[in-house]
């Protein structure tokens, strides 16, 4: 076992190499690559991409497997081996199913589809992206179909986010979330809504980007192995342990976007950064999941960032840095400004309250396409129905509708469901981080991080991809993937900040 385990993890090795090659051509196309280098930017990532598409599929992987999994068989399901040998069976047997015809169909789509929606957006024309759409629709039942049989048509497609996990289990939590979202919503409504005006002043770009700098630093983000730079689309990269890097973007009139966006890509850093060291450039080294990774994000920008503890620590130093804009706003007026709950039609720009409905629709829109019960002619009236029921707003046009997103025109199908996963797993960590640490509200308001992120690797980080998302959740926990704490802490934090 011990030989075959090698020569398995030296290939993988060799594609993990590649695959962080990959992302630092993708780091440096969106970060400082000059526009002109686009068409042979696009050759390097194909020809890097193909190679390890190839090495991972190889006959020798096939061969490799064949002899480890009757072996594994007799392993201890959690030990490193067994591990191991099931992401191998996993990544090969996904792969080598999509035929070559297939993966080369889609990479035309992408970019016809990317331009006809570009297009679309601008000219506020849903009928310009309609048969991409459909293309793309037809792409993703053609996939699921490779991975027959199964559940649910959208099983195959979710399951390339969250290993594991099947729609109707996402749905059972969704269906229990949405009505008590919804509820909450329409309370808060009801009260006076928080004053935010003294959020959208001018705020020079360099000291918002140095005050982000010191908060992440505090939380323990490792400049050692990693950097920030500015996107357009910020995100947080790994090219191994050793190398984890942030982008941000700076508005220069609306304080939010640098200092929550920061906060967020940070959790996602720290969580790559927090694979231990002995798993890199292994299968075993690589995050759980999607909703696991924003769970991470969303934990240190919102259940930290946006808190009340953390504020009467930081506070006084962003008063500091812009003393005009922010020396006669109080702590308490700051806080309720920041945490201000209002229904809007973006999903990028939408609060704590209101942002896992935006959620919702999209998967609910996403089953229906891929089960056929939804055409997709009919795609924008059924977004603007759910927007209404959900949210009460009616998009004025298809810009601010259904096609904001760029996901579907880069035929992305079962993504949307992580982002309010990750919400739910990332208020119950903090129920049992709380519980672990009594302490820890008081180190917030002292600026100190170290036990909370010292938790985090523990429980999180260092499990690395051993375990499906849900069993991870389940371990740490104690239960699934539950709507409770979340819908118990936006009660408790807006019924606090809203007198409900
Ligand atoms: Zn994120």
């Amino acid at each position: 076992v011990e030989k075959l385990l090698e020569q398995l993890k030296t290939i993988q090795a060799e594609v993990s190499d590649l695959d962080a090659v990959a992302n630092l051509l993708d780091w440096d196309q969106q970060t400082y690559m000059p526009a002109g280098a686009a068409e042979g930017r696009g050759y390097h990532l194909a020809t890097i991409q193909r190679l390890s598409h190839e090495r991972r599929t190889s006959p020798e992987v096939g061969r490799l497997l064949e002899q480890l999994e009757p072996l594994a068989a007799g392993l201890d399901p959690d030990s490193e081996a067994a591990c191991l040998v099931r992401l191998a069976q996993r990544d090969f047997h996904k792969r080598t199913r999509i035929p070559p015809a297939m993966v080369a169909e889609a990479a035309q789509l992408i970019s016809a589809a990317f331009q006809a929606w570009q297009q679309a957006r601008s000219e506020n024309n849903f009928a310009l992206f309609q048969p991409y759409m459909e293309r793309v629709v037809d792409w993703r039942r053609r996939y699921a179909d490779l991975f027959a049989p199964y559940d649910h048509i959208y099983d195959p497609l979710l399951d390339d986010y969250e290993p594991g996990m099947k729609t109707r289990e996402v749905q059972a939590i969704f269906d229990d979330l949405r009505p008590r979202q919804v509820a909450l919503i329409q309370k808060v409504a009801a009260r006076p809504m928080p004053d935010d005006a003294f959020l959208h002043q001018y705020f020079e770009p360099q000291k918002q980007w140095d005050f982000a700098a010191r908060v992440i630093t505090a939380f323990g983000y490792d400049w050692r192995h990693g950097r920030i730079d500015k996107a357009a689309h910020p995100f947080s990269i790994s090219f191994g342990v050793d190398d984890v890097r942030l982008t941000t973007r700076v508005l220069p009139d609306f304080l939010n976007t640098c200092m929550f966006g920061t906060f967020h890509e940070s959790g996602h850093g720290m969580y790559d950064q927090g694979i231990p060291l002995e798993l890199n450039r292994s299968l075993l080294g690589n995050p759980a999941s999607y909703a696991i990774h924003e769970s991470q994000s969303r934990l240190w920008e919102n259940l930290v960032g946006r808190s009340l503890p953390f504020w009467e620590h930081f506070y006084s130093d962003l008063q500091r840095t812009f003393p005009a804009q922010l020396g006669g706003v109080e702590l308490r007026a700051f806080y309720h400004g920041i945490n201000r709950v209002k229904p809007s039609f973006i999903r990028v720009e939408a609060d704590e309250a209101t942002y896992n409905l935006h959620i919702m629709l999209r998967m609910e829109l996403e089953i229906a396409l891929v089960e056929g019960s939804l055409a997709v002619a009919d795609l924008p009236e059924a977004w603007n129905a759910r927007m209404q029921d959900y949210l009460g707003l009616t998009p004025p046009n298809d810009a601010q509708g259904v096609l904001q997103d760029v996901h579907w025109s880069n035929n992305y199908m079962g993504y949307f469901a992580a982002y309010a996963l990750g919400n739910l797993i990332s208020a119950q960590l903090w129920e049992r981080i709380t519980a672990d640490l009594p302490g820890l509200p008081e180190q917030i308001r002292q600026g100190q991080f170290d036990e909370l992120l010292g938790w985090l690797r523990r429980n999180v980080h260092a499990q690395a991809s051993r375990y499906e998302p849900q069993a991870l959740v389940r371990r740490i926990t104690g239960s699934g993937i539950d709507a409770g704490p979340y819908m118990r802490y936006l009660e408790g934090k807006y019924g606090e900040i809203y007198g409900l």
